[in-house]
């Protein structure tokens, strides 16, 4: 008897105000509407992460894909990842800047080389060779994060921002937001897979690599544990490899729900970091937890369909 599908995103946790709450709803659903399909005709866990991711990046009000952070020096810098918890398989791309979809780059990796990841210009010329077109970074970029760029590099001038990054960067919510994109996802035939998707943080030096692709710290998936997709503060995440860590837990016993709130509880208790995590196992039991003021989610199973931008 196949499975039941289980599909589990989101699109960042951050102090996000209350004018974006709706944008973010309205992106959620969407990906959680092409992500379903592809589970509901018994396509892979993997086709349905990278479709919900997909849409996401299209969806200029996430910081993925166009739309994203821009760097200290005005560009867009992606990073993506996807994983097959069947087997193991992962694709993984960095700094890229010439990508509309990065986690389409992403499953080329995962798909078509024996590699797991690949770096700016060399990641940029492998998705060339397997077909796809680069496109020109100011097709990246929109007006809103040029003035947010200028707005943070203003703040900083002015001493107003924690340049150390020895600490969230600020309480100020237009400057602590984290909108990077993930899903997780269980199919038919009862396997599941991560994607996580990001521009990484605003202003962020160009060459810098958060926690979002790099394996095991911002995403992971094993059928034999679970399938994780973490965002926030990444360079705290990637210390403490909290993907990896998460889904350890579940595979010691814990459930999901459990090991999400572990996880984020560990996260500030060992570090001082903020951030969200979405965990989901092979029997599809579900986590989710964060510890920034908000979190854009959503949730679609056979019994319907749960979203919303979670305070705490
Ligand atoms: N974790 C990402 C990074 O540090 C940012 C985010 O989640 O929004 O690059």
């Amino acid at each position: 008897m196949p499975n039941q599908p289980v599909l589990l995103i989101h699109g960042g946790a951050w102090a996000m105000p209350d004018d974006a709450v709706r944008a973010h709803e309205a992106g959620i659903a969407e990906a959680l509407r092409v992500g379903y399909a592809e589970l509901e005709r018994g396509a892979s866990a993997v086709d349905a992460v990278e479709a919900a991711v997909a849409a996401m990046e299209d969806d200029e009000i996430f910081d993925a894909g166009r739309g994203s952070f821009l760097t200290r020096d005005g560009r867009v810098q992606m990073d993506a990842l996807l994983m097959n918890g069947e087997n193991l398989r992962a694709g993984g791309v960095a700094c890229v800047e010439r990508i509309r979809n990065p986690i389409r780059a992403a499953r080329l990796v995962l798909k078509e080389s024996p590699h797991v990841y690949f770096v700016g210009v060399g990641a940029e010329r492998f998705a060339m060779q397997q077909g796809m077109r680069l496109i020109d970074n100011t097709e990246l970029i929109v007006p809103r994060e040029r003035e947010r760029l200028m707005e943070f590099q203003r703040a900083e001038l002015e001493g107003a921002v924690d340049t150390t990054f020895s600490g969230p960067l600020a309480e100020d919510p237009t400057l602590a937001s984290h909108d990077t994109v993930g899903a997780v996802a269980l199919d038919v035939h009862g396997h599941i897979a991560a994607g996580t998707s990001t521009g990484g943080t605003l202003s962020k030096v160009p060459g810098r690599v958060g926690d979002s692709s790099l394996i095991g710290c911002g995403c992971y998936a094993d059928d034999e544990s679970a399938a994780v997709s973490l965002t926030g503060w990444g360079e705290p995440i990637m210390k403490l490899v909290l993907g990896k860590w998460a889904v350890d837990r579940v595979a010691a016993g814990a459930a999901p729900e459990e090991a999400a709130q572990a996880a984020i509880d560990y996260l500030y208790a060992r570090l001082g970091g903020h951030g969200g995590i979405i965990l989901l196992d092979r029997l599809g039991r579900v986590g989710l937890a964060h510890n920034t003021p908000r979190m854009a989610w959503g949730l679609r199973m056979p019994e319907g369909m749960e979203m919303g931008v979670t305070r705490v």
